[in-house]
């Protein structure tokens, strides 16, 4: 299935104006991406294991999906980066730093994070949602820099910055609940299931966005998804997690080209992945 992209005309309007306040944006100081690593991490619940032994590295400004059936831990792996979830053994890094000795407020200071349900605070306005990471990075242009976020992400902050979230569609809110993560310009971007929810065509606009935003934004980005083709057509390294354990972790094409189990072959097939071209990359 080929990524939807909008008539030219409005990819150009759209470039336009975005590449206008994308200068308002770089004017603010931003991170380079970071550098991501998972090592020999496990975490139960209630004896229970969902994280089991977890390695996972990845490089800067690259793109991981974390793939799986529910219950497989992609949530509970994406919480230990931004220390949501404290592993029981192994260890967590950014940038080389273990994340455990870094005060777990300022850490999300500087981490994008996209919840499941995209978490907007429903008495707050589109404006005031996207301003809260600006607001906690202390930033002196909040407005000008969630305007800009909105932008970016194809939502004119004319017309919706003044909106509530329950006035919303399921795909603006998440656009909202995109930009929000992007505002302060972050190092690292956390994403669970952003476009699960989502009906097709909605799904398919979303991901060409985000796979624009990430070259325009060249964060580290961990994308939770349980659909092998959005893995395919976004990532750049994807990890297969079974019951808890890294079933397979190897760039796109190697998954595609080289499933390291049986179980990884079947869940491509299922997909109907192997007759995809790995895209927006
Ligand atoms: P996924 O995101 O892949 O669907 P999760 O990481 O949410 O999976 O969950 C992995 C396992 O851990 C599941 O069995 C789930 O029921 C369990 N789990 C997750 N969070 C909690 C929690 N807060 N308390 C108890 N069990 C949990
Ligand atoms: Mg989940």
């Amino acid at each position: 299935m080929p990524v939807r992209s909008g008539s030219p005309s409005c990819q150009v309007a759209r470039c336009k104006r975005g590449r206008g306040l994308l200068a308002i944006m770089s004017d603010r100081p931003r991170s380079a991406a970071a550098s991501l690593t998972a090592s020999r991490v496990t975490k139960s619940y209630a004896g229970q294991a969902a994280l089991r032994d977890v390695s996972v590295d990845v490089q800067p400004g690259d793109c991981l999906a974390l793939v799986g059936e529910s219950g497989s831990g992609k949530t509970t792996l994406l919480r230990c980066f931004n220390r949501m979830v404290e592993p029981e053994a192994g260890r967590i890094q950014i940038d080389g730093n273990d994340v455990s000795t870094v005060d777990a407020v300022k850490l999300r200071r500087g981490i994008g994070y996209v919840p499941q349900d995209g978490g907007l605070i429903p008495h707050w306005t589109v404006q005031r949602n996207v301003e809260l990471g600006l607001r906690l990075n202390e930033a002196k242009d909040m407005a000008d820099g969630a305007r800009a976020a909105l932008d970016l992400v194809g939502l004119d902050p004319a017309r919706f910055a003044d909106r509530w979230p329950r006035d919303l569609s399921g795909g603006q809110r998440q656009r909202v609940a995109i930009a929000r993560a992007l505002a302060p310009r972050p190092s690292l971007l956390l994403l669970d299931e952003p476009f699960g929810a989502l009906d097709a065509i909605t799904r398919g606009d979303l991901q060409e966005v985000f796979g624009r935003l990430r070259r325009e934004i060249a964060a580290t980005c961990v994308l939770v998804t349980h659909d092998l083709q959005e893995a395919v057509r976004l990532a750049d390294v994807i990890a297969v997690l079974r019951a808890g354990r890294v079933e397979q972790i190897d760039s796109v094409e190697r998954v595609v080209a080289a499933p390291a189990s049986e179980y990884v072959a079947r869940l491509l097939d299922r997909a109907g992945v192997r007759s995809l071209q790995p895209t927006g990359r």
